[in-house]
């Protein structure tokens, strides 16, 4: 983002020239939609939308030089308040309208509106213009007093509190008072009479703490909202959220004052919001719901239902015919999906606000095609409407809504995709005793306020979670991700009463057992038990996307698999080779564990070697299934990584089974062996295991463990050769830090390459190569490819030893780090391109120094993540390996980033 800064003799020497005002309305504005740095991201979409014909309701931008001016000054210039009063004077008479004045008050809102959006960050002021007269033509206008009792007081407690700086709950205060005192549960159960009380109180609230009173002057309301706003670059919250998003705190708002349009002034008025295509299916089809008579405000207090938006064809042909066109005319010019947000007043239509349209991942490929084919874009703006991650969506379940009836009971964040149809449960526990077990298993879906640590197990057992609660960084959202399973968090209209066990929403109860469906793409709640979709790697049009990028593509994409069965899921998804291939996981395996323990604990090599004798077999199997899975690919297979403590039990756990035993059984014979057992898990123990004994330095002092493993790898290769299948095994040594490592591990797999190869009569085309996970290694890469065939390099713990961070404990530094700016991202999940990355781009040079062809890869997390594939293109990797279900993701990102370059298309991910 622009860090520019603005000297003060510039603004001094350009004050007398600078345009401070910018009008819109009346079909033209003066400004356009590329003046973002004058007119904010709102103020130039507004001119943009008006110049475009859009009928929006007409108003001004005061540019960010005079938020700057005033920051600089404490004050705005004559200048500017001029050339303020003279656009108000334009708009008064466009509208035919006074501001606050007459029996049409014009009434205006104030709003921020700064280059880069800061939502929520900063103020806005409604309804400007209402004083005690104002009030009353507004009463008449819409025949609604209570509308306009509560327009007015809305307008004295956001003036009061934004521009006066009182206390919000000064407000809340009174306004509590006065629903108790009317025995009223909602606010809306208020009415005019009181309404008009709260608003004498709200006066006596300005006085008391603004020492004056609230101004009944529209033009000094105006001045004051204006010079409000400005102030509230610099609140507290604004300026923590540019510091966090690394916006210059120079830059400045813009303040935008627009006609008040109401939905509310009788039955020619309305209010709605829609899309142009379904952002959930990316059907085109006019999509949308509104209401007749009715604020924004009405919808989401939900005391009323919006209808579909097709109904409004009945109810005002002619604005449905006109809103149809606008829409129709809002696509083309912004190519690509609207959502948009309109008002109808009196009969007269106005677009308040159109923006790209949210979409889900299939939506978002279904709409990109169709725009190809609609001639609206190219294909290679087809391949960027795509956010990689979005095609998760393919991958996972979802609902068949053509099944049952769908009821929308709320919404709420799609925290973890896929979808879930089960029975409610409102408790861990119950959860788990609902599920059950094996052949006996109900699908269950835990709704909660919001879920805790203690919620694990019954998180596990569920098939889908909701809460009322919580963000998508809240532990429901968080924990269901990694578990790969359907989350709906923060579904706010949704109350849940766990002690009564119930579920309340619109004016429904739901209890124990009731049915319920999660759309964790979209955070629906749906009412009932629908049917579900399975995942869809092979959907056509998911094909034709791919078909798109994938000529682009440079970088290869494997997999991260241990396993068959994943190996084979990951070839459906495309993948071209196995990256990593972690063989402790094979270990831990129930028959390899007892052989692998046996192996531990032996006294003698020869003992030792018995053990990984019966372990060759076994891991051989293992080999064979993967090689026959990714036919003819390579398999790049990782020589044993962790510390050998971990395929022991826990020493806590011992030493309780070691007491329990003596106090009870002090006789039994299993003592002696738990004993031992105790004695060599204390031998092992490590202050900082993942600093410890694992990696190559375990190859190295133990290495029959390599020897072992290097034979089952050959012997698999050659058998699965002879059955006709190609194979292209890649050795790979862990954790190395020196070119003495490298090679005497190197050593020990070409010796026994050679061995097998004489034994079986054949031989198998392979390398040996290493991971790049210390900063070291990454320093002395030259030095370390004289040895290594190939780099891969293990970013999770390269960026562990980069930073310092342990990455299992980074989560109690994170959140803070995170949300004071210090980092702009989780670096374990994002490659960190200015630390970690550097040291990837060097190792890379470096090792291609040695050895011109070297083959590099990165097989960390960072693998599937599309801002890290990015860079990976960019610095000129091979391939990028990441987990089963991000290849797909992958595989778009690389395309995305190759064709960025070749292009030269905006479409680069921030750092
Ligand atoms: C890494 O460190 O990035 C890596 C892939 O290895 P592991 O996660 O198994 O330590
Ligand atoms: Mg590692």
């Amino acid at each position: 983002m622009a860090t520019t800064t603005f000297p003060e003799t510039e603004v001094e020497s350009n004050q007398s020239a600078t345009k401070y005002v910018y009008f819109f309305g009346g079909g033209k504005a003066d400004g356009n939609g590329k003046m973002k740095d004058e007119l904010g991201g709102k103020g130039a979409g507004l001119a943009e939308m008006t110049n475009a014909g859009l009928p929006v309701p007409p108003g001004f931008t005061i540019q960010t030089e005079a938020c700057r001016e005033y920051m600089k000054k404490g004050g705005v210039s004559a200048e500017v308040d001029q050339q303020m009063e003279s656009a108000l004077a334009r708009l008064e008479q466009l509208q035919g309208q006074k501001l606050g004045k007459g029996e049409n008050p014009l009434l205006v809102s104030v709003r921020s509106g700064a280059k880069f959006s800061m939502p929520g960050m900063m103020d806005t002021i409604l309804n400007l213009g209402l004083n005690d007269e104002s009030v009353g033509a507004l009463a008449r206008r819409s025949n609604n007093p209570r509308f306009a009792a509560d327009s007015y007081r809305r307008l004295i407690q956001m003036f009061g509190n934004v521009v006066l700086e009182i206390p919000k709950a000064a407000f809340d205060e009174v306004f509590e008072h006065k629903k108790k005192q009317k025995k009223a549960r909602l606010d809306t159960d208020l009415d005019a009479k009181a309404l008009k009380e709260v608003i004498e109180e709200y006066k006596k609230v300005v006085k008391k703490h603004a020492k004056r009173d609230f101004p009944q002057d529209p033009h000094e309301q105006l001045v004051m909202a204006r010079d409000a706003v400005f102030r509230s670059w610099l609140n507290e919250r604004a300026k923590h959220y540019r510091r966090i998003n690394n916006i210059d705190d120079m830059l400045g708002t813009a303040v935008n004052v627009q006609a008040m349009v109401f939905g509310n002034l009788g039955d020619t008025s309305g209010t709605g919001v829609g899309f142009t295509r379904n952002p959930a299916t990316g059907v085109k089809e006019f999509y949308g719901e509104f209401l007749m008579n009715a604020q924004g405000e009405d919808v989401v207090a939900g005391i009323r239902t919006p209808v579909p938006i097709l109904e409004l064809q009945k109810v005002m042909p002619d604005v449905y015919h006109q809103l149809r066109e606008i829409t129709t005319r809002l696509e083309k010019h912004y190519r690509d999906m609207q959502d948009f947000e309109f008002t109808i007043q009196d009969g007269k239509l106005y677009m308040l606000q159109t923006r790209n349209g949210k979409r889900t991942g299939r939506a978002a490929v279904r709409v990109a095609i169709q725009m190809v084919d609609e001639g609206l874009i190219t294909k290679e703006e087809g391949i960027f409407r795509v956010e990689p991650n979005q095609l998760y969506d393919y991958l996972v379940p979802r609902l068949d809504e053509k099944s049952a009836k769908v009821e929308v009971l709320a919404t709420g964040l799609p925290a973890s995709p896929g979808a879930a149809v089960g029975q409610i449960v409102f408790t861990a526990d119950e959860a788990v005793e609902k599920a059950g077990h094996g052949a006996k298993k109900n699908p269950v879906i835990l709704v909660r306020a919001e879920t805790t640590p203690e919620d694990i197990h019954g998180m596990e057992v569920a098939v889908g979670i909701l809460t009322s609660r919580g963000g998508m960084t809240s532990h429901a959202a968080v924990v269901t991700r990694g578990m790969g399973k359907c989350c709906v968090a923060g579904a706010g209209d949704i109350q849940v009463d766990e002690k009564k066990r119930e579920m309340r929403v619109k004016g429904q109860v739901f209890k124990d057992d009731d049915w319920i469906s999660l759309d964790g793409t979209t955070g629906r709640v749906i009412k009932g038990r629908l049917k579900t979709l399975d995942a869809s790697p092979d959907d056509p049009e998911l094909q034709t996307l791919m078909s798109w990028s994938e000529p682009f593509r440079k970088l290869g994409v494997r997999a991260n698999a241990d396993i068959p069965r994943d190996a084979i899921q990951a070839r459906a998804f495309g993948a071209e080779g196995i990256g990593l291939c972690r063989t402790e996981h094979m270990f831990f395996g129930e028959k390899k564990l007892p052989h692998m323990r046996a192996m531990i604990l032996a006294k003698t090599e020869k003992d030792r070697r018995a053990a990984l004798k019966r372990l060759l077999p076994l891991q051989r199997a293992d080999f064979i299934g993967v090689f026959r899975a990714m036919d003819g690919f390579p398999v790049t297979i990782r020589t044993l990584d962790p510390p050998l403590h971990e395929f022991l039990p826990r020493r806590e756990d011992l030493m309780v089974e070691i007491a329990v035993l003596e106090a009870t059984k002090p006789k039994s014979p299993k003592l002696g062996g738990l004993r031992k057992l105790l004695q060599r898990v204390e031998e092992l123990h490590e202050f900082n295991p993942m600093l410890g004994h694992r990696g190559c330095r375990l190859g190295i002092t133990y290495p029959e463990i390599t020897e072992m493993q290097a034979r089952a790898i050959f012997e698999a290769a050659v058998a699965v050769a002879k059955e006709g299948v190609k194979v292209h095994p890649e050795v790979m040594i862990p954790l190395t830090a020196t070119l003495k490592e490298m090679a005497n591990q190197a050593a020990v797999v070409h010796r026994v390459a050679k061995e097998v190869f004489e034994e079986k009569e054949s031989t198998v085309p392979y390398l040996v190569g290493t991971m790049i996970e210390l900063p070291r290694a990454a320093l002395v890469a030259d030095e370390i490819a004289k040895e290594a065939q190939f780099f891969s390099f293990g970013t999770n713990d390269l960026t562990q030893t980069t930073f310092g961070f342990s990455r299992d404990d980074v989560n109690k530094v994170l959140p803070t780090y995170l949300a004071e700016g210090i980092l702009k991202q989780d670096p374990f999940a994002v490659l960190d391109r200015e630390g970690v990355g550097q040291l990837v781009k060097m190792a890379t040079e470096r090792g291609r120094k040695t050895r011109p062809q070297l083959k590099v890869g990165i097989c960390g997390e960072h693998g599937g993540e599309p801002s890290s594939v990015e860079f990976c293109h960019q610095i000129g990797l091979n391939y990028v390996s990441c987990s089963p279900f991000r290849v797909l993701t992958a595989r778009l990102a690389a395309a995305q980033a190759a064709a960025t370059e070749k292009l030269k298309v905006e479409g680069g991910r921030t750092k």
